[in-house]
């Protein structure tokens, strides 16, 4: 996907991406409050630098609309 290389910390073009985590484990912690409902739970994506280790997660486009109508999620200012 262009929109995610390079890496924004060492600037490589070395990256991985793995699509449709699960942002919610059983037992871990729920990385995107608000975007699951009983049926779904949350996706994302993880792109890994292969050179400096640099994680960015990247939520689901239909997860982002359950985030934007979720009122705990306030707009950054
Ligand atoms: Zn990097």
């Amino acid at each position: 996907m262009a929109r995610h290389n390079p890496c924004p910390e060492c600037r490589s073009t070395d990256l991985l991406v793995h699509d449709n985590i699960a942002a919610r484990g059983t037992y871990g912690p729920d990385l995107l409050p608000g975007g699951s409902k009983w049926y779904a739970v949350p996706r994302m994506t993880a792109v890994v630098c292969r050179d400096c280790g640099h994680i960015r997660h990247f939520a689901s486009k239909d997860t982002l609309e359950k985030l934007s109508a979720d009122r705990n999620w306030k707009k950054v200012r």
